[in-house]
This record gives C-alpha cells, structure tokens and sequence, in this order.
C-alpha cells in the first residue's frame, strides 16, 4: 500500500508546512529527518525532530482544524503524504465496527489536547459520524447478543423435509438455525447469520447446528422412509476456511454416533470461488470420512456446473429462484432443465428447493428431479 502513495523530496531548510495553514495530510518520514517547530502558549518555541519511519502532520487527518506547528526539512526528506481523503476512502471500506473504534481513537487523541482550538466539524462531518457511531452501536449490541445467546442457549433447530418425487416419501430433511430472541422474538438466520459471519462467531455457531442436527437425527431417522436418508446442515464459507474444521467436524460425528453416510453438508459456490485449491482438499478429506457434500444455491454463483467438476460434490440443490418462476418463465423453466441434466451427468443427484405447488412438484417429476423440498412438502418445524 505504501509502496504505491507517491513521495515529495523536500531540500535542507525548506518548509514542508506553517503554522495555522490548511492541512489535508499526514507525512512518513521514508528518509531524512524534519524539524517541528510548536509556539507554547506562553509564545516559546519548542522544537523537536522527527526520523525515518515516524509521523506528523496527523491532526489533518482528524478534522480541517489549521496547522499547530511549522515543520521544515532537517536534512534531504523523503516524505510519503497521506491525505484524509484517501484515509476515508479506506474507512468507508472496512468493517462500521473497525471504522466506529478508528474514529473513537481519533477523536480522542484530538481531546487529548493535540490540537488547538480551531472551527468544529461542519454539520455534515458531524451528521455523518453520528450515524456510523448508530450503526456501529446496533452491530455491536447485535454481535453481543449472538455470544450471549450461544451461552443461554437461545438457538434452536428446525427441520424442513426433503422429499423423494418419485414416491413422494421423505427422504430427508434440512437442518435451519432459529434464535429465539428473549425480547425480540423469533429472530430469522438472514438478520443475524451475515453479521456471525463478519465477527467470526459463525465457526462456534456452526459447530453448534451441526451437533444439534447430529444429536437429532435419530429420531428424525424415524420419519424418513428412504434407502439412503440424511440429514443435511449448512455450512458458512468462513466456517469451512477455519483451522481445525475437518477434526472437529470429525470429532463431533464420532460424540454423537453418527453414521457420517447419512450426513450433508450444503456449501455454496463461494467456498471455491474464495479458494479453489484449499477448497477442493477440505471437501476431498470431508469426503473421504463419507460425509456427502450438497452445492446449495445453484444458479445464483458465478462459476457453471461444468468448472465444478473437479470437487466431489454428490447433490446440486437448485435456486429457489429458479423454481418458483419454472411455471410462468419457459427461461426458467429450461435453467431448471438444463441444470438437472447437467447434473445427471456429472453423476450428481438434484434438490429442487422452494416447491410451493403441485404443479411445479409434476413438472420436476417430468424432467427426473430426484428430490424436492418447499412448503409444498412441509415447512421447517422444530422437533417433537
Ligand atoms: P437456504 O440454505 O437456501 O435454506 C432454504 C431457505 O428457504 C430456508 O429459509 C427455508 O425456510 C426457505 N424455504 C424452504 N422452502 C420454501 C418455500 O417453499 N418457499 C419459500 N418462500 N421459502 C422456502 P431460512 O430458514 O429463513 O434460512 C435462510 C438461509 O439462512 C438459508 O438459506 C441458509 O443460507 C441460512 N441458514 C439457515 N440455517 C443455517 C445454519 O444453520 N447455518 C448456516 N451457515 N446457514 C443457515
Ligand atoms: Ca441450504
Ligand atoms: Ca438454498
């Protein structure tokens, strides 16, 4: 990043800033040395200097305050300027936590006296910072409640059956996190799985579904009616990159007594895509202790079937997307049909998700869909 910011070579005893100017950047000193020249309140002047690899200038980053101090160059400077412009580009692009402590840190090294007195932030500077602080404060108290909810146990597992359209039997069912909140209710995996996703706290969250689904599955066993059941369990890209992830997943099915045949793990084209050939040595050790692995989503990625081939992936389960438009959008319709051939072809079996109708069931039926899952079959439900 350094390497790429342009630099000012500045001559011995030339002024590099004076006191009360505009400021909009900060200097590294890359080589040289300047002199920083600060006039106390009693009028003295206090002089101080400033090597290779040190900072000045940092107030401007803060605010349009006018320079404190008059600084020249010592020796031949390189100097490497870094302007609040570029500063709030790249705060605009990391984590609103981050950002939110960055400011924090800078405002306070600001009251810390490192300034003096000048005009406030403008409305808008302030309007600005009051939102992120908002929204920084809610992801903070929401990421705060998923630890709390992680120790009080307020997460639970519903079941969505998975069925065989041949016969119309359940094959299997789709393990789906809920949080049932203390004051907020029943709290959707959308409103809260993105944010355990940025904090990391999706590896703890992922651990826990998938040893509640295996602790389940024997009696949820008992309502299949398959030669080949499973349970099937989501999997989040950033659980599956984690140290460790195969071991514990290993260690989970041997706790719980699961016969790791009978387990999927859904993983979405993002997992690859993130990683390709990390991606294909986690999936091919999960496969080699049985585990059968399900592409979730298929047809909202980037990447076709056919680039896919390569990883050892048992199942597709086609877009809800897809699904419910196959009746009115003959595109859809032929998305749908192409896809299962495509499968089929690769020796992959299809779950078409989001069936809602009969219609749609018979016309996967008709273009040899293997299973279908959608409120058609039954909605997720807890276990009784
Ligand atoms: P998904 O993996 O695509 O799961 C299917 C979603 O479609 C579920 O939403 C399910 O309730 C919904 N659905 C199923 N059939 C129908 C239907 O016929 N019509 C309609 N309109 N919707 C249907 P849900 O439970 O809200 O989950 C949303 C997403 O959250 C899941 O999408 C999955 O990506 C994620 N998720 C849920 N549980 C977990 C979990 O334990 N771990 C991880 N990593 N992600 C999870
Ligand atoms: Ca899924
Ligand atoms: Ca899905």
């Amino acid at each position: 990043m350094l390497e790429q910011l342009n630099r000012e070579v500045y001559a011995v005893g030339e002024v590099i800033f004076r006191e009360g100017e505009a400021g909009d950047c900060a200097y590294i000193v890359e080589d040289g040395c300047v002199e920083v020249c600060v006039t106390t309140a009693g009028g003295e002047q206090v002089v101080k200097q400033i090597g290779k690899g040190e900072l000045f200038g940092e107030i401007a980053l803060i605010d349009h305050k006018p320079r404190t101090a008059t600084v020249r160059a010592r020796d031949k400077s390189v100097l490497i300027p870094i302007r609040r412009q570029l500063v709030n580009e790249l705060l605009d692009k990391t984590d609103p936590i981050v950002r939110h402590l960055l400011l924090l840190v800078m405002e306070r090294f600001r009251g810390n006296g490192h300034c003096v007195a000048g005009q406030p932030a403008s409305d808008t500077e302030s309007a600005g910072r009051n939102k992120l602080r908002g929204e920084a404060t809610q992801k903070l108290a929401l990421a705060h409640d998923i630890t709390r909810a992680l120790s009080n146990d307020e997460f639970a597992m519903y079941y969505q059956p998975i069925c065989d359209l041949s016969t119309g039997h359940v094959a299997g069912f789709e393990a789906l996190i809920r949080w049932n909140h203390p004051t907020k209710g029943q709290i959707s995996p959308l409103d809260f799985l993105w944010l355990a996703e940025r904090t990391g706290q999706i590896r703890e969250i992922g651990l826990w579904t998938l040893e509640r689904a295996c602790r389940d599955w024997p009696v949820l066993r008992q309502q299949t009616n398959h030669p080949t059941p499973f349970v099937s369990v989501n999997m989040s890209a950033n659980q599956l990159t984690g140290d460790g992830f195969v071991e514990e997943v290993s260690s989970i099915i041997k706790r719980c007594a699961m016969p790791s045949s009978e387990l999927k793990l859904e993983l979405t084209e993002t997992v690859i895509i993130n990683n390709p050939d990390q991606a294909l040595r986690l999936l091919e050790h999960l496969t080699s202790l049985n585990i059968r692995l399900a592409l979730d989503d298929y047809g909202t990625g980037y990447s076709g079937l056919d680039s896919l081939q390569r990883y050892p992936i048992a199942t597709m389960k086609i877009d809800r997307a897809f699904i419910s438009n196959m009746l009115t959008s003959e595109q859809s319709r032929e998305i749908v049909n192409s896809s299962i051939s495509l499968a089929h072809s690769l020796g992959m079996d299809v779950i078409a998700e989001g069936i809602e109708e009969v219609e749609t069931n018979e016309a996967l039926l008709n273009l040899k869909c293997n299973f279908g899952q959608g409120w058609h079959f039954g909605r997720p439900a807890a276990l009784n």
